[in-house]
């Protein structure tokens, strides 16, 4: 077990750059290893990537593994399992840390039934312990009611780590680190999928998952109409806006919108939460936020638990008051 040491993070590329999650991730490897007394190190595996090792070091890698492969393209079960497979068992890290991005749900499970140790997905909140320096993994359990600390007696401890849950270093060009390059060593005529097509979700204004400021509807908001005002004021915010699962149900909005269980997971500064009761599959997606704000004509409805402020009203008689007040106050 001690041959396994330092912080690894699988950094995911985004059109060209270092994915938003990578960086988070080196953030939080940087801690944690740090708290190790140990390396920090990022494995960027994809085709034309090798400018991107740069960047990983400015957000705190000591180290950064690189695997440049034309058949790395895109990715695919197949040949980015193999490689991080490679790298891991070549550099041996105690920790490795991977998204919970929809390629993290994918690779981490298969690397850890590969690499004969576990995976802890979806984590909020990572530590060392103190006494047995062993990985110390928070995520939310029963739909989000109850959190629970897991840690794990194999290496490499294997964690997937929600997106905003981390908070990235700012970017240090002056930070010094080393870049190797790894070999894919991918035979081609293993490699058994092929992405045919890639559809890009397009998306109006600011994306959900960057927005500072949401503004999410319920039921209560009883219609296509009502979302429009919800939108106004996330147009004065200069936020986006989202919903719970039933008006994405009910085709009042699209299914994009919706945040929770089985929607998006958001971290904004600012949630203002509008005719929703706050149930525990909605705030899934949103207990990571910095404040909520809570408009709810039910004094009791458990929104008001999870918020900061909170007003008990007709949302259609609070929320263009509400509007027009931001607007002033931006305005001044
Ligand atoms: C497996 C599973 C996964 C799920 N995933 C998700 C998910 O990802 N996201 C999600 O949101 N839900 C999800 N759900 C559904 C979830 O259980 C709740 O049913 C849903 O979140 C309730 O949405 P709501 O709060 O908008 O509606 P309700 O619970 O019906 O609440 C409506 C609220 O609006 C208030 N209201 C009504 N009229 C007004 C008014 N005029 N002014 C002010 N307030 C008013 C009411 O007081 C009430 O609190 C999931 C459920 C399951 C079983």
């Amino acid at each position: 077990m001690a041959e396994y040491r330092g912080v690894m993070v699988h950094a995911e590329v985004a059109e060209g750059k270092l994915a938003a999650i990578a960086t988070e991730l080196l953030g939080c490897g940087r801690k944690l290893a740090d708290d190790l007394g140990e390396e920090l190190s990022a494995v960027i595996a994809g085709s034309g990537v090798s400018g991107l090792a740069r960047e990983a070091i400015n957000f705190g890698a000591d180290k950064v593994y690189v695997v440049d492969d034309a058949l790395l393209q895109e990715y695919r079960p197949d040949t980015h399992v193999a490689v991080m497979e490679k790298v891991v068992r070549q550099v041996k890290p105690g920790i490795l840390l991977i998204g919970q991005t929809s390629i993290g749900r994918d690779l981490a499970p298969r690397l850890a039934f590969r690499l004969e140790t576990t995976a802890t997905l979806d984590c909020i909140e990572l530590a060392i312990d103190p006494g047995s320096k062993r990985l110390l993994r928070t995520k939310p359990v029963y739909g989000g009611n109850a959190r629970a600390v897991f840690t794990s007696e194999f290496d490499p401890q294997i964690a997937t780590v929600r997106a905003k849950a981390m908070t990235p270093l700012a970017p240090d060009a002056s930070r010094k680190g080393e870049v190797v390059a790894i070999e894919a060593g991918l035979d081609p005529a293993t490699v058994r999928t092929e992405v045919i097509e890639k559809v890009k979700q397009e998306v109006e204004g600011i994306s959900l998952e960057a927005a500072e400021v949401v503004v999410s509807g319920g039921r209560g908001i009883g219609g296509a109409d009502g979302f429009k005002q919800l939108e106004e004021l996330a147009g004065v915010l200069k936020g986006a806006m989202g919903a719970s699962r039933p008006p994405c149900d009910n085709g009042w909005v699209p299914d994009v919108r919706q945040i929770g269980l089985t929607g998006k997971i958001v971290a904004p500064d600012l949630y203002i939460a509008v005719a929703l009761s706050g149930s525990s599959q909605h705030m899934a997606g949103c207990s990571g936020c910095k404040n909520i704000v809570a408009i709810n004509k039910d004094p009791e409805a458990n929104i008001f638990r999870e918020a900061r402020f909170g007003v008990v009203g007709d949302w259609k008689k609070v929320l263009p008051a509400f509007t027009e007040k931001v607007r002033e106050l931006l305005a001044e």
